[in-house]
């Protein structure tokens, strides 16, 4: 896929007095990328456009090169301990995409610069989470005769960290080169393992990277329709599928996430028909010695996000109909609305037992 080129990059001030900050600036002053240094509490009135669709185009071709200045981790459950941020947003146009809902104000993308800070950050709190974890289990990890059980010890003590629940990191790599030097400072942490999951094929940087194995690569996955019909500016299918053949020949443990899971007219004869189809391609050239892993998720909006889609996608042939759905309470307070309980379960058999067939020795991580 063609790699991403913004229209504009904002510089926040404090971004220049990184290296990385530099760098950027300096690969596109003097080009025919428009370059303006500002703080970001003006971007948005900087992107042009009059109404939302055109400013929502304009901002998803706007890159913010900024500081994170977040010292903390959220929870990010079930897929990670934790999360972090190497950048947020993503040029791809998913219509049913999660940031509707967080980000739907500010859509432009931003990749952060302060990456030693970030680093030194997740150390201390690995640092910490295995100290907190260690006391906490000290009990537990004593069997019936008083001895330690090593084994149950050391487990505890990894702290896993999911990157790409802000956006997707592959999508602006070739700008930042950041989650390469994520990886291999993940490589050298013992208590740490690093989560990215993507819809780009950006990956040929991080083939020969030392990775250690501790980074779980997962490959974002749909059927045709769910795609062709909502993944605008992202990746085809046989794209994806190629992505993970790359990267699990470069050693990486590999995995599928499959979201949204979206019921249609057809839905299970192409859902059946893109697990076939990966094991085709993929079954026999993963090569960890880990498990393939999949993560489902079931189709979910919330009540902004609806706003928001139907206002930059007035076509979308989304389901957002509120009366086929249940209420769920969710992350960040907000209640999300979901399938009720008979099709969610009706989902979650009929996509395990394809999986189960397809590739026995997998593991399912979790349905939601
Ligand atoms: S690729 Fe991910 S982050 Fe980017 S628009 Fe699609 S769902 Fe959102």
């Amino acid at each position: 896929m063609k790699l991403f080129r913004p229209e504009r990059v904002f510089f926040e001030p404090s971004a220049l007095k990184y290296p990385l900050g530099r760098q950027i600036f300096d690969r596109f002053k003097n080009t025919d990328v428009e370059v303006v240094e500002t703080p970001i509490q003006n971007v948005l009135k900087k992107i042009p456009g009059d109404t939302e669709r055109e400013k929502f185009a304009r901002a998803k071709k706007s890159l913010v090169v900024s500081v994170n200045k977040k010292n903390k981790f959220d929870i990010c459950k079930p897929s990670a301990d934790y999360e972090f941020s190497l950048v947020s947003n993503c040029p791809g146009v998913c219509e049913y995409c999660y940031l509707q809902t967080t980000q739907a104000y500010k859509p432009y993308l931003r990749v952060f610069v302060n990456i030693e800070e970030i680093f030194e950050n997740i150390e201390e709190h690995i640092r910490q989470n295995s100290q907190n974890s260690i006391a906490n289990e000290s009990n537990i990890l004593t069997d019936t005769e008083g001895n330690i059980n090593t084994n149950s010890l050391q487990t505890q003590r990894i702290t896993t960290f999911e990157v790409a629940s802000l956006g997707d990191p592959l999508s602006l790599e070739h700008i930042s080169g950041s989650l390469a030097r994520t990886i291999e400072f993940f490589g050298t942490l013992d208590n740490g393992r690093l989560r990215v999951v993507t819809k780009f094929d950006n990956v040929d940087t991080l083939l020969s990277i030392e990775h250690n194995c501790h980074t779980h690569f997962r490959v974002s996955l749909n059927s045709k329709y769910v795609i062709n019909s909502f993944e605008h500016n992202t990746t085809s299918l046989e794209e994806r599928i190629n992505t993970a053949s790359k990267l699990s020949n470069a050693g990486y443990p590999i995995g599928f996430i499959i979201a949204p899971i979206i019921i249609y007219e057809g839905w299970k004869s192409e859902y059946t028909e893109l697990f076939s189809s990966l094991r085709k391609q993929i079954g026999s050239k993963i090569a960890s010695s880990k498990p393939i892993t999949f993560e489902l998720i079931q189709h979910r909006f919330t009540a902004t996000a609806k706003e928001f889609i139907l206002q930059r996608y007035p076509n979308t042939k989304l389901d957002l109909n509120e009366e086929n759905r249940q209420l769920k309470w969710g992350k960040f307070g907000r209640f999300k609305y979901v399938y009720p309980k008979d099709k969610a379960n009706e989902i979650k058999a009929f996509i395990t037992e394809l999986i189960k067939s397809n590739f026995p020795s997998s593991i399912i991580e979790y349905f939601t």
